[in-house]
């Protein structure tokens, strides 16, 4: 038996999580059992938990798109009992049971090897929402940003994916303008590594002029709506943004100008089923670069039971950083 969070539907159609036994043979078929040490709480957590938000069709479904622990026992060659593996992403905790669970049944693909150096723990400290923040920084870099070239703007920079990229950003050298709409976050996100805070309200507003002065050489953008339409026309010169999230909205009231007249790179980025080669490369460029000690103070612990409440919290943007999830 191991514990999980479970969610189940009730007779009013309304979902209900609590704290329940599972059998081994519940879990979904896959190749590699894990003993999971931790996992993460993200917004999508938090939808899974509740409503489903469209991504959960079947109940009862246990929740979690990230763990990390051991491999308890594997059909796969490339996996054996004591391994340390990493999942995010692959609609694990989403349309299939996830990582909140003392045990979790997976496809080997979908699993990456903990990095040297790195523990389970800091592995969920950084989480989906930081193996997203990593991947839009190597696409930056790959069309051209580097240090010293000026400030790179993150939005929602006091969220989990900000948090994260406001100290993998500072920590190699770039200039952090942090956005964020919460004045007390200030301190939080100069002990991250941010150079300037620049507050929500700056680059509120519809898109009067559809170019601006050139401000940032670079951005990663958790917010998306008229937030990232505004600060398109702010960038520099063949500068580029990574667009990472919506946390402000879906509809972005574009103007095509900064594309035509500033060369400007709009680059998405999708974290949930990047090739294994480049998971890896991405996972172990985070354990080399991303300085672990800064990301400690962004973090608060919880076990399975204090989930649902924290992730009413998340939904009502009332999260600072990242939560791990002790799931032993
Ligand atoms: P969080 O909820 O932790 O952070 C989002 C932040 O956005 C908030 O902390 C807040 O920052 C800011 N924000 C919230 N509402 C608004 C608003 N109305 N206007 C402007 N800013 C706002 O979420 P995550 O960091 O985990 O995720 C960020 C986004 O990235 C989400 O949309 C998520 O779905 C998406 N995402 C995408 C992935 C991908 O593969 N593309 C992977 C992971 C996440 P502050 O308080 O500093 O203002």
């Amino acid at each position: 038996m191991a514990r999980a969070l479970v969610v189940e539907k009730t007779q009013d159609g309304a979902t209900q999580a609590s704290v329940q036994d599972i059998a081994a043979t519940q879990l979904p078929p896959g190749a590699v059992t894990v003993a999971v040490e931790f996992s993460t709480l993200n917004y999508k957590d938090a939808l899974c938990m509740g409503s489903g938000g469209g991504m959960v069709r079947v109940w009862p479904h246990v929740p979690g798109i990230d763990f990390a622990g051991v491999v308890e026992q594997s059909d796969d060659p490339r996996y054996a009992a004591g391994d340390r593996v990493i999942l995010t992403g692959w609609r694990v905790g989403e349309a299939r049971w996830g990582g909140y669970a003392e045990l979790a049944r997976v496809q080997a693909d979908w699993l990456v090897p903990l990095p040297a150096g790195m523990t389970t723990r800091q592995a969920m400290a950084v989480g989906t929402a930081g193996f997203t923040a990593m991947l839009a920084l190597i696409a930056l870099e790959a069309h051209g940003l580097h240090p010293g070239q000026g400030e790179v703007l993150v939005t929602g920079a006091a969220g989990g994916v900000g948090s994260v990229a406001t100290a993998l950003l500072a920590g190699q050298g770039y200039e952090v303008a942090a956005v964020t709409g919460r004045p007390e976050a200030g301190d939080y996100l100069r002990a991250l590594g941010a150079a300037r805070i620049v507050p929500r309200a700056e680059l509120a507003g519809t898109v009067a002029k559809p170019l601006e002065s050139e401000r940032w050489a670079g951005c990663i953008d958790n917010v998306g709506g008229a937030m990232l339409a505004r600060l398109l026309g702010q960038m520099r010169a063949h500068a580029s943004v990574a667009a990472v999230g919506l946390a402000g909205g879906a509809e972005v009231p574009l103007k095509i100008t900064p594309f035509l007249l500033r060369g400007v790179n709009l680059l998405g980025i999708h974290s949930v089923d990047v090739p294994y080669i480049q998971r890896v490369m991405a996972w172990n460029r985070i354990a080399s670069d991303l300085p672990m000690d800064r990301l400690e103070p962004m973090v608060q612990n919880c076990g399975l039971a204090n989930l649902p409440e924290l992730g009413r919290a998340i939904l009502g943007g009332g999260i600072r950083g990242r939560v791990v999830v002790d799931v032993r």
